[in-house]
């Protein structure tokens, strides 16, 4: 199989790969629905925190707070299964990099991505095909907003929706997925 021809999965990471609403009210000390709220109402994340001072010392927050940080099940698992049988996998996440790195690190699947695209300004859509021209054509994108998949179907990638995560039903996705585990199938 010609490296074009590998599978390629790229990941969102809040609301896909771990649960990280409720953790970042722990870290911020509020409530866990209002934040929700404010963060399903395009509130970000990143400001509020560093708003608060976190920024420097996150890293330092994510390793003390690992354990409260829940994965979508056996990712773990999941990611070392698929890298072992060749597919490709990255991450394209609208968290900038002094979050996504530590928090990746924290909870032990930095080593399964070969490719980490944290926040830049703008959409998401340049960062999955940029994944895509270094990784190989045709992939998916697996993610749990709308907006997931605006981004998706604009990079010309194929949108996997994780219905475990924080939007709505969407329609428009190529695959719905139950369980974190399904990624194996696509
Ligand atoms: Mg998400």
């Amino acid at each position: 199989m010609g490296l074009m021809d590998s599978k390629v999965v790229i990941f969102d990471l809040d609301g896909t790969v771990w649960d990280s609403w409720p953790w970042y009210a722990r870290l911020l000390g509020v409530e866990p629905e209002g934040l929700a709220s404010q963060l399903r109402a395009g509130k970000n994340i990143a400001s509020m925190l560093r708003k608060e001072g976190h920024e420097a010392d996150f890293q330092r927050l994510a390793e003390t707070h690992a354990k409260d940080l829940a994965l979508y099940g056996p990712v773990e698992e999941v990611l070392k299964q698929m890298t072992a049988t060749g597919v490709r996998t990255a991450v394209v996440t609208n968290l900038p990099g002094w979050m996504a790195e530590p928090m990746l690190a924290a909870k032990s699947l930095s080593e399964y991505f070969e490719l980490v695209l944290p926040w830049s300004s703008g959409s998401k859509a340049p960062r999955i095909r940029r994944s895509a021209q270094k990784l190989g054509s045709r992939p998916w994108y697996v993610g749990d907003m709308a907006t997931d998949r605006f981004a998706a179907h604009r990079a010309e990638a194929r949108f996997a929706w994780a219905s475990w995560g924080y939007g709505e039903e969407d329609p428009e996705a190529d695959r719905v997925l139950s369980d974190f585990d399904e990624v194996v199938t696509l």
